[in-house]
């Protein structure tokens, strides 16, 4: 971020503002973390402050400071549109582009609000006023606090904004074991944790903290992998029958994209899980190494993210989804074996 981004921030924040923060649809733990972290930090400057999710999120996301007063657009619309229409600031955090917030895309386009970015999601759009985008960060979390380390607020972290931040920059990294993990992360984690965060606690909250049933369909996704050993690649489908069958929940199947890419060899990992209430296949991907799922994301399924995490989604059913995806494969069989 500029200097004089900072600078003017800076000037902007030192009166109380109306604002409002949001993160990315379906957020996760870096989405919630980064958001509420932030939300912590502002109340410390005396701001009128509200974060509104575009819809909600994971029970194993739900302790974190303050949660509870999180507004959700889907089923708090009149309120959020309010907030977001007399906001005089809109930070927009863990999203590269404004329809990543599903429907609320209208209303945050509509305000003219002064919008700041903070994210790490590549090809940012250019919607906001202050962008602080870096591709190379671990986590937004990592950038929030970046960004009051900039704006010389550091001594200022409590033991909210530690625990949420901590949060977001442990569910990002995959628990400090992505490459986007720095030495860096691991000082800002350090400083987080001496400032009050609790890691084994947050550790526990998250990851320990499963149903029965989420383990069952665990084991259900687990027996439906298909490994592709000439493209390195493995994946996973669950159908909408499969889901029920467990009770699913949200966040239920965050995570399990991961265990094809345990295996030995792979290097390419796709889950696609049917949801028959919005009609279509939700896709998430993952890669090691500089296999690219954000190109491979955005150039077959109309997604995006990073290079090693990606979603997207597909319009046609579970079944041909697969072949589709299976289909794309051959021409991304030298890349894939060049790892
Ligand atoms: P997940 O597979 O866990 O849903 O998402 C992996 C990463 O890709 C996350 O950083 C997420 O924000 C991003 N992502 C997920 N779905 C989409 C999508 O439809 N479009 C874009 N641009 N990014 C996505
Ligand atoms: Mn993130």
């Amino acid at each position: 971020m500029k200097k004089d981004d900072i600078k003017n921030i800076k000037q902007l924040l030192e009166t109380p503002k109306q604002i409002v923060i949001v993160p990315h649809k379906n957020p996760d733990g870096d989405a919630i973390g980064s958001t509420l972290g932030l939300y912590h930090y502002l109340l410390k400057h005396k701001h009128q402050a509200t974060v509104i999710a575009p819809n909600d999120y994971p029970d194993f996301l739900k302790w974190m400071p303050e949660e509870p007063k999180i507004l959700k657009y889907d089923s708090q619309k009149e309120p959020s549109d309010m907030l977001i229409a007399k906001a005089d600031i809109i930070f927009t955090l863990d999203f590269n582009a404004l329809n990543r917030t599903g429907d609320m895309e209208d209303a945050l386009s509509a305000s003219d609000a002064i919008k700041i970015m903070i994210d790490h999601h590549q090809q940012p759009e250019n919607y906001a006023v202050y962008s602080y985008s870096d591709v190379s960060m671990s986590s937004t979390c990592e950038m929030v606090y970046n960004f009051i380390d900039m704006l010389g607020d550091k001594n200022l972290i409590n033991e909210a904004i530690a625990s949420c931040l901590y949060a977001g920059i442990l569910t990002d990294t995959g628990s400090f074991r992505f490459p986007s993990t720095t030495s860096k992360t691991h000082e800002v984690a350090g400083y987080l944790i001496d400032k009050g965060a609790n890691h084994s606690e947050i550790y526990n909250q998250i990851f320990d903290n499963n149903s029965y049933e989420r383990l069952q369909l665990l084991g259900r996704a687990l027996s439906n992998l298909k490994v592709l050993p000439e493209y390195r690649t493995a994946y996973i489908t669950l159908t909408q029958d499969e889901l029920n069958e467990y009770n699913f929940k949200k966040g239920d199947t965050e995570g399990f994209v991961n265990y094809g890419l345990s295996l030995n060899n792979i290097i390419f990992a796709a889950i696609f899980i049917e949801d028959t209430q919005n009609n279509i296949i939700k896709i998430s991907l993952r890669s090691k190494g500089s296999f690219s799922v954000n190109e491979f994301s955005r150039a077959h399924f109309e997604g995006g993210g990073h290079t090693n995490a990606a979603g997207g989604k597909s319009n046609l059913d579970l079944k041909s989804t697969v072949e589709n995806f299976i289909s794309i494969l051959p021409s991304y069989k030298n890349a894939l074996n060049n790892e």
